[in-house]
């Protein structure tokens, strides 16, 4: 079986409720790029990519696509069914690039999930549970409202939320930290997020002052360097988000001992496969970690969902999805949805979700 058609394809998602602020980046609107292989027995799998916006990391929706146009043309009549030739048929065409080298990586595991009849968890080693825990991201917002999210979050029945900090006086991030602890108490695990956004001054004076407060510290500073030197002066766990950009970097992370976990993205780190290798690294030296993604609608989801699933329980922190942002469906039926702050694991084979007769509109580019 050889790939014989690569559609790439435009939508946008516009953030409903918006805008969706981080520390560095405030967004309206997504740019996600759709990726569809056909195979010559006319199966069809479906990939996604879509970074949140062009400064949250080095990856934008138009390098997104330049790079699989870039691509496209080599794919064609290469073996369907095999993951690893065609990551290396890949990385011959284009150096880098994971982020849309993803697009065809989930692409593919959803075609040959479909060729074989099983689910892509079981082709990324088996679903160890069926119903994998979400968390919530807040945006960066007002102490007050912050700590309502995060008791109405609570009541629907995340067990995990993540507050958005940074861009801002640190005294308002320590005062919204404080007030969600007050809001929701131990009932809820927290992570604070500061996406690069503080200084070593203003992450070493947060950890001090919520000393008490049991929360996870993502990504507080820009680099590695950064964090690696403040690493000994902090109170708590540090997961490392952006900084994790490839699967050499994520390796030289833990064996600097510069964190504790991680916040893991399934198309910056190249796809469902690489992330099958950060996966089990994690599991060798029993580090935590998410399973997500910048942004990106049902596809992305499915792969998340699917790849977190596999994750030992005790090592899974969740699965943020961009799905309460996002109006609508690709698939109006089996499109993946939280329920009470859970995720079930999509049933049928691939990813487990097949999108709507033309809801991509017209292609920008198809070839085959
Ligand atoms: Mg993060």
């Amino acid at each position: 079986m050889r790939i014989a058609e690569v559609h790439i394809y435009q939508k946008d998602l516009p953030v409903v409720g918006g805008p969706y602020t981080m520390a560095r980046a405030k967004v309206d609107s997504l740019d996600t790029t759709i990726v569809r292989l056909v195979s010559d027995s006319g199966l069809s799998g479906f990939g996604e990519t879509c970074p949140v916006g062009p400064t949250y990391q080095p990856q934008h929706a138009l390098g997104a696509r330049a790079a699989l146009q870039q691509m496209a043309p080599g794919l064609i009549g290469e073996p369907a069914l095999l993951p690893l030739t065609l990551r290396r048929t890949m990385d011959g065409l284009l150096n880098g690039h994971n982020y849309a080298k993803a697009a065809i990586d989930i692409a593919q595991m959803d075609l040959i999930g479909r060729h074989f009849g099983v689910r892509v968890a079981d082709l990324l080693g088996g679903a160890s549970v069926e119903i994998v825990p979400s968390y919530f991201a807040t945006g960066v917002g007002a102490p007050d409202e912050i700590a309502r999210v995060a008791q109405e979050k609570q009541r629907e029945g995340y067990p995990r939320l993540q507050i958005k900090l940074g861009g801002r006086p640190v005294e308002i991030d320590i005062e919204t930290i404080a007030k969600v602890w007050e809001a929701v108490g131990p009932g809820m695990r927290l992570a604070v997020d500061a996406n690069r956004g503080w200084t070593a001054r203003d992450a070493l004076r947060v950890s001090r002052e919520c000393q008490a407060i049991p929360f996870v510290m993502e990504q507080p500073c820009n680099t590695i360097e950064e964090i690696a030197a403040i690493r000994r002066q902090i109170h708590h766990p540090i997961y490392l988000d952006e900084n994790a950009e490839d699967l050499a970097t994520v390796l030289r992370a833990i064996a600097m001992g510069v964190c504790d976990g991680f916040g893991l993205k399934v198309t910056r780190l190249g796809g469902l496969n690489p992330m099958v290798t950060v996966r089990d690294l994690c599991a060798i030296r029993s580090m935590p970690h998410t399973c997500d993604d910048a942004w990106g609608s049902d596809i992305i989801a499915a792969a998340c969902v699917h790849i977190a699933s596999t994750v030992e329980p005790r090592l899974l922190e969740g699965v943020w999805l961009a799905a309460p942002y996002i109006a609508g469906h690709y698939d109006a039926d089996h499109g993946v949805r939280i329920d009470s702050g859970h995720i079930s694991l999509p049933e049928g084979p691939g990813l487990g979700i097949t999108p709507d007769e033309g809801v991509f509109g017209q292609p920008v580019l198809s070839l085959g």
